[in-house]
């Protein structure tokens, strides 16, 4: 991870690594183009290695959690657009209103709807979310060969 270091990106990952107790090296500005030429990196910036680090292919992740949701009894609906929820009558669940017609009740739900959530869950959520941009940029990497697959 690379950021300037008086970000609380900085000091937010450290945190996170002492936390879990990780093997981890901070380096200057310096010391990370130097030992990695593809970063040209400003003086104020360094960087935090952690050597066991890796990265996840969400496709799999999602279908093993999805598997392993079945196996555990899950009724998966993919595709399925909830419309809106309101309490059922009894009081003690929540019903939820598919796209297709279809009703699912449960006596808890967990809303994961990402950006979707203050379309979905509208007023009830005005006061607790804070809505914040996030700032994407993509950049060549200036090295020739063949590409990565998938690129
Ligand atoms: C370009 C890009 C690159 C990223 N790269 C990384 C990365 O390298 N590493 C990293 O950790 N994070 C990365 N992120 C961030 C990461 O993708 C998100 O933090 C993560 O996907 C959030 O997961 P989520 O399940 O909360 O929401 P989402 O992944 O947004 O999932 C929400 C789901 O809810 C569904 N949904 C919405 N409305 C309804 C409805 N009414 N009824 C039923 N379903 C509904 C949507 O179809 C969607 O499938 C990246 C994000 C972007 C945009």
């Amino acid at each position: 991870m690379i950021a300037r270091s008086e970000t609380g990106v900085v000091e937010g990952t450290i945190e996170s690594i002492n936390a879990h107790d990780l093997e981890h090296e901070v380096l200057t500005s310096y010391e990370v183009r130097d030992r990695y030429r593809v970063f040209k990196t400003d003086e104020e910036e360094v960087g935090v290695v952690e050597g066991e680090a890796g990265w996840l292919e969400p496709e799999k992740c999602i279908d093993l959690h999805t598997k392993l949701a079945r196996d555990a009894g899950a009724d998966v609906r993919l595709g399925a657009k909830v419309k809106g929820f309101e309490c059922a009558p009894e009081g003690d669940r929540v019903r939820l209103n598919v796209e297709d017609g279809g009703v699912m009740e449960a006596t808890k739900v967990v809303f994961a709807v990402g950006p979707w959530t203050s379309g979905l869950l509208g007023d009830r959520m005005k006061d607790k979310l804070t809505v914040t941009r996030k700032v994407l940029h993509w950049f060549g990497h200036g090295v020739d060969g063949d590409k990565p697959e998938g690129s």
